[in-house]
């Protein structure tokens, strides 16, 4: 537990875009003690006068070994995710504690069907639940998932796409336009 409450050194080792706004980000930390799908790190930024900013990332991937992954979407202004998704660079040092959380998490030996919900950057903690299950498991998954802005394009989306709806896209590959209805949702129409 002690561990976990401490900041420790991150450093970027690798970067991929996952959209016009957001990034996924791999950091190494030595010693990592691993951590479940669905728990976040908080991540600490110091400015040359000492001035500091945390904020909390959901972990983006299941443990591997001393590598962890955060996606984070770039809020305007935002003065710790326009770093990390604008300026951070490779081999970047930033802080990090964790893992935290354990009250939404799931864990491969879990064989009832799951339910994933989420909206924009709600689906980094889903994502590592995805990829966790994708590695060992067959418990069957399903994915809400709602954008303003559809995208399909990362490599790292392993699953089937069956229908993604947005309240303001006109892409004939995304109809019907609209919010999510509980009826829809049921039929899978
Ligand atoms: C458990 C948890 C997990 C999370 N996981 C993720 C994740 O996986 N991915 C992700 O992208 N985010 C995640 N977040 C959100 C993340 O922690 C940050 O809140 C987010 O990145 C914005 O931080 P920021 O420093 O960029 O923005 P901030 O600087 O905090 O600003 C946020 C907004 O407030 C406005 N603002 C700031 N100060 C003022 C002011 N004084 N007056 C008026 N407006 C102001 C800014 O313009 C901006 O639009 C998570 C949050 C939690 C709690």
């Amino acid at each position: 537990m002690k561990v976990r409450r401490a900041w420790r050194p991150a450093q970027l080792v690798e970067r991929r875009r996952e959209t016009e706004s957001a990034s996924t980000l791999v950091l190494e930390v030595t010693d990592w003690p691993g951590h479940l799908a669905g728990q976040h790190i908080d991540v600490r930024l110091t400015a040359l006068d000492g001035y500091q900013a945390a904020r909390s990332y959901s972990l983006a991937a299941p443990t591997n070994g001393d590598r962890i992954e955060i996606t984070v979407q770039r809020v305007p202004d935002g003065e710790v995710s326009s770093y990390l998704v604008g300026e951070a660079r490779d081999c970047d040092t930033v802080e990090v504690r964790g893992p935290v959380g354990g009250w939404f998490v799931w864990q491969p030996a879990d064989t009832a069907p799951v339910l994933l919900v989420a909206g924009g950057s709600g689906v980094v903690p889903l994502m590592a639940m995805i990829r966790s299950r994708g590695a060992v498991s067959s418990t069957p998954f399903r994915l809400i998932y709602s954008v303003r802005t559809p995208r399909i394009g990362s490599t790292t989306m392993n699953f089937a796409v069956v229908r993604l709806r947005t309240v303001g896209s006109t892409s004939r590959f995304f109809t019907p336009v609209g919010r999510p209805r509980a009826s829809r949702v049921r039929s899978g129409g």
